[in-house]
């Protein structure tokens, strides 16, 4: 058996230690005698996984009492429209800062709902910044002010918040929850897509302050309305049983083999700057975002020379670092370094980088 070096921005790389603990596990989950496939969501051992997961990750994201954390299908793109229907609700109006195509498509699920004020965009340039925030530009009367954390296609991350005041901060963090250490305080709801940096696809997690739920649209559908979650525990209906045990398993990994959020910060950090230190000093690969506003986790780069990208994605797949091309909408490549990745992944591309510049320059 031989295992690529995958640079997927999602679904993406697993921990090794993990897929091994769940093959190991497969057919007989701790003397059950069933695969976690195969269980009652409402047994007892069932039980154990799910409140397992949330106890996890409300110890490993340091979340207070006050935020429920609710397990839930549908993926980030479904809560697009549950945020607005849950929070659009006093004055029927949310400020959204536009910084690529994630956020875009949640502002337009919220006008569907709403007045929708978008405060800044950083269009203009390909979302290849963050846009300085004018808390004067901002809505006073805003029931939630909208952002995307981490922008996957374009490589970029708020390294700063808005100061939005006592207006609730709602935060897509798909593609880099458990990055890093995020002081939830500060927001008002978290909530991302498992299948980046957390589990296989099919699991979404709400992370929402308790006075934030219960105010829901009339017109909400029963699974799009988070009280309903959160006053069933996530068992309303059946939860993605497996994909919540697989995020246990990734959180027992960061908590037990790596030692917490801050840590996991510290080797993104180390891997990151590896590969952005290489981009800044090649003559022929750059990065293509600001360099203030770079993402751990999503780096897009580009040569000067369409050919070149194209000679260079095929090499590197043929060498094993597998789906390394870029988003239609920026072109050249991208490599997603999430948790998963290990330096040695980082270290081998940055070789293989160099190896090819020399090759071709
Ligand atoms: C991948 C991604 C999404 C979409 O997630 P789905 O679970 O496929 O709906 C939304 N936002 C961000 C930031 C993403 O990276």
């Amino acid at each position: 058996m031989s295992r690529v070096y995958n640079f997927s921005a999602g679904p993406s790389m697993l921990p090794e230690a993990v897929l091994r603990k769940a093959a190991e596990e497969m057919l007989d989950y701790e003397g059950s005698g069933q695969s976690v496939m195969e269980m009652s969501h409402r047994s007892k051992i069932y039980g154990t996984i799910i409140q397992g997961a949330e106890s996890l990750l409300r110890e490993v994201m340091n979340i207070p009492d006050n935020y429920k954390v609710l397990f839930l299908q549908g993926g980030a793109s479904t809560q697009f429209a549950a945020i607005p229907m849950n929070l659009m609700t006093k004055n029927k109006k949310a400020d959204y800062v536009i910084t690529g195509q994630w956020a875009k498509k949640a502002c337009a699920e919220a006008k569907k709902y709403g007045e929708v004020n978008v405060v800044a965009s950083s269009a203009d340039k390909t979302f290849s910044y963050i846009p300085k925030l004018d808390p004067s530009t901002f809505s006073k009367d805003a029931d939630y002010f909208y952002i995307c954390m981490n922008n996957t296609i374009y490589g970029t991350v708020y390294h700063e918040l808005p100061d939005t005041g006592d207006i609730p901060l709602v935060a897509d963090i798909s593609s880099c929850i458990l990055s890093a250490p995020i002081d939830v305080t500060k927001f008002g709801v978290l909530y991302a897509g498992a299948q980046k940096n957390m589990a296989p696809a099919g699991l979404t997690v709400v992370i929402v302050r308790e006075d934030l739920i219960g105010n829901a649209m009339d017109i909400t559908p029963t699974m799009l309305d988070w009280k309903i979650h959160a006053d069933n525990g996530s068992m309303y209906n059946t939860p993605p049983c497996y994909t919540i045990y697989m995020a246990k398993l990734v959180l027992e990994w960061i908590k037990n083999e790596i030692g917490g959020l801050d840590k996991m910060y510290e080797l993104n950090q180390k891997k990151a700057d590896l590969l952005y230190h290489f981009l800044d000093n090649s003559k022929m690969f750059r990065g293509t975002v600001v360099p203030e506003d770079r993402s751990l986790m999503n780096v897009p780069f580009v040569t000067d020379s369409e050919e070149l990208n194209t000679k260079f994605i095929k090499e590197a797949t043929e060498r094993g670092f597998v789906n390394i091309k870029g988003h239609r909408t920026v072109g050249g490549m991208r490599a997603s370094i999430y948790n998963a990745m290990p330096y040695e992944g980082v270290k081998a591309l940055v070789d293989f980088m160099a190896e090819f510049e020399k090759n071709n320059g």
